[in-house]
């Protein structure tokens, strides 16, 4: 590893990882701000995309074929589907897909596309980072699928969908997407959320009052990660 990309896609996700590393310089690029700066003697470059698989791409892109990093983590919030996963209990994914990628009306399985795969793989390496990571801390973490798709998913019809459909266990807006930038040009990624919410929340939910809490827990854990990885 010589160069390091973290990615969360929303503020919040990346403030408190921010505060990690020092040397923290800005630079501006395709409208958005790309923190440049160190850990020890790691490069790293750290930036929030914007929400949705569109704006991801373009950041873990960028982060890899502008700024030359060659590892990329993601750290933020998700959905949780499977049960044994409470607000603020960590998922990583072992594998991902675009759970609103439809066209099945040609006979194909959702999440598929000619060329793709209604799944793609992170990296085995990273992945057991992070599991050896939270055994050492006593942290619970789960491994499992994760589904993305451009839509804030807050019923459980939908929640059953991709459950049915996938067998996923976590969903967002951000990784799959990330996963197929980093599976196509060959860069080992990790992706790691921490549960924000239950996906079928009635109208009383309130989101961002959790989103702060679950995004720092996170990031903690992506530090300690990243603190093992620079070893
Ligand atoms: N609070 C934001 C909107 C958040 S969208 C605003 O008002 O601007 C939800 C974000 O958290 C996405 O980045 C997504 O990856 C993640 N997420 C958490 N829970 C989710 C859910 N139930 N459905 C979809 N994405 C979810």
């Amino acid at each position: 590893m010589t160069k390091l990309a973290i990615i969360g896609a929303m503020e919040e996700e990346i403030i408190p990882l921010l505060l990690k590393f020092t040397d923290v310089k800005e630079n501006n690029f395709a409208s958005n701000t790309y923190y440049e700066c160190k850990l020890g003697n790691l490069d790293v470059v750290i930036a929030y995309s914007k929400i949705g698989k569109v704006f991801s791409t373009l950041t873990a892109t960028t982060m890899i074929e502008k700024f030359g990093c060659d590892t990329l983590l993601f750290s933020g919030v998700a959905g949780g589907i499977n049960p044994d996963l409470k607000i603020g209990d960590l998922i990583i994914a072992n594998k991902l897909t675009q759970h609103d990628l439809d066209i099945t009306a040609f006979g194909h399985p959702h999440g598929y596309v000619p060329g793709g795969g209604v799944f793609v793989h992170t990296d085995e390496k990273l992945k057991n980072v992070a599991l050896e990571v939270a055994n050492e801390n006593n942290i619970k973490l789960i491994e499992g699928i994760i589904a993305t798709g451009d839509q804030f998913v807050a019923n459980e019809q939908r929640k059953n969908f991709i459950l049915n459909t996938f067998n996923a266990d976590a969903l967002e807006m951000e990784g799959a997407s990330v996963a197929v930038v980093c599976d196509a040009l060959n860069v080992p990624c990790l992706i790691l959320r921490a549960i924000s919410d239950t996906a079928d929340m009635d109208a009383g939910f309130n989101f961002d009052e959790f989103l702060e809490d679950s995004a720092k827990k996170s990031a903690d854990f992506l530090i300690k990660v990243v603190n093992k990885l620079n070893k």
